[in-house]
């Protein structure tokens, strides 16, 4: 018998009817003679509506605290899907992250999961039950309730799947599997089939919200299969795999737009060895995920240093850069949070040349300004203004022929 690990997003969850729908898809892949663990997200919005009412409490909620809050949803979600699935007749039984044994460590709001014990998951599936997990949560060492980042049920799921050593993990999700681009904003962007590991980790890392980058991580280093598919339908979904040397004859696979960053400029910095140092390790012993960083050295004997954080970060990386501009004796700080950061990714870029320039090019006819670039094997971003996002994912999809039509 096989075993399968599905996982169900918020919008697959999103009412009582959805729930009801779920269930059905469940019972359906259980009564072909699976063993299966369902991995749950919580319900629609509730995670941002959860954020919400603490902002309406506190605007710098404890970490511990907000974890405690946010776990919440998912075990709605999970206690009414083993509802649902009981009233079809099938066993089922629903788990919080804790109870299943999904240990973290202790960085709360985004934790990694650092050991899983199976022995409560094996020994329901033995006995016959559909196994349900609140996705997104875990426990420290010391029995403390953790969250592992936005969009963690995914990394819940693929963890489980390794674990398990599960024939697939399915991920079912409001659009047909992944696209060549957010199909909210390109309208004719085109599904994959097929997409390997490393490029789904860049779109996810750039924005596309479809998978969380850290799940697509731990199925590379696993080699799990992952199935993108939708939970309103049938349809064959996008399966995210090992890489295969045919891959690379298509130059840019997909588009991603993020606009959760914000940039900071440090100016006037004295051009002197050991200062970006100690300014990035202020920001480091925030815990503040630093991602572009491009240094400028001007005529004078002094720097601009720029960075882009997590909006969600921002406060703590101005608190941090604050002091960071007293202790090395820079001019001082601005920060701009209307950008946007907009990508193209694809394995063939390692064996072809002139995507820089076509890119370029592209947003140029756009009259789009280019703030900051940075590259990697696979991957171009640019930092344009935010109100220009929309059209430069468009103009870029439409540039590398990624579209329908
Ligand atoms: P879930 O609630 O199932 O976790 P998410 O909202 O996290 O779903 O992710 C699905 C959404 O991701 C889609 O509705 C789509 O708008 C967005 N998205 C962004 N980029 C892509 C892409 N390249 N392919 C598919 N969906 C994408
Ligand atoms: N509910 C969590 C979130 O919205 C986890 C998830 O949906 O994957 O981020
Ligand atoms: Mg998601």
């Amino acid at each position: 018998m096989a075993l399968i690990v599905q996982k169900f997003g918020g919008s697959s969850v999103a009412n009582p009817e959805r729930i009801k729908k779920v269930a059905e898809r469940v019972v359906e892949t259980k009564n072909k003679g699976n063993r299966l663990v369902v991995v749950v997200s919580a319900l629609g919005d509730t995670t941002d509506e959860l954020i919400d009412l603490a902002a309406q409490i506190t605007d710098k909620p404890i970490d511990r605290e907000m974890d405690m809050l946010l776990a919440t949803g998912e075990q709605i979600s999970v206690a009414l899907l083993a509802m649902a699935i009981h009233k079809l007749g099938v066993k089922a039984i629903s788990f919080t992250g804790p109870q299943v044994g999904i240990y973290t460590d202790t960085t709360h709001r985004k934790a990694r999961i650092v050991k899983i014990n199976t022995d409560r998951i094996t020994k329901a599936l033995g006995q016959g039950y559909v196994v349900i997990v609140a996705g997104f949560q875990g426990q420290t060492s010391d029995n403390e309730i953790t969250t592992l980042g936005r969009g963690g049920s995914d990394l819940t799921a693929v963890a489980l799947a390794t674990v398990l050593r599960a024939k697939v993990c399915e991920i079912y999700t409001d659009v047909d599997g992944v696209y060549t681009a957010d199909p909210r904003i390109a309208k004719d962007a085109k599904k994959l089939d097929i997409i390997s590991y490393d490029e789904m980790l860049e779109l996810a890392s750039l924005g596309a919200q479809v998978m969380q980058a850290r799940s697509v991580e731990m199925g590379k280093k696993y080699d799990m299969p992952i199935l993108v598919r939708n939970s309103m339908n049938h349809s064959s979904g996008t399966l995210i795999t090992k890489e295969v040397k045919s891959m690379e004859d298509v130059l840019v696979r997909g588009v991603a737009l993020n606009t959760n960053e914000a940039k900071v400029t440090i100016f006037g910095v004295p051009d002197k060895p050991g200062v970006a140092a100690r300014i990035f390790k202020r920001l480091a012993d925030s815990h503040v995920n630093v991602d572009m960083i491009i240094q400028n050295k001007t005529k004078t004997n002094t720097t601009d240093i720029s960075f882009t954080v997590f909006k969600s970060e921002l406060k703590t990386s101005l608190a941090a850069v604050q002091a960071a501009v007293k202790e090395v004796g820079a001019k001082g700080m601005i920060c701009d949070e209307k950008i946007a950061k907009v990508s193209v990714v694809g394995v063939g870029m390692r064996s072809h040349s002139g995507v820089a320039s076509k890119m370029f090019g592209a947003l140029a006819k756009n009259r789009i300004n280019i703030d900051m670039i940075s590259t990697s094997e696979i991957k171009i971003s640019c930092v344009i203004e935010s109100k220009h996002g929309k059209k430069a994912v468009q103009s870029l999809h439409r540039e590398f022929g990624l579209g329908r039509n």
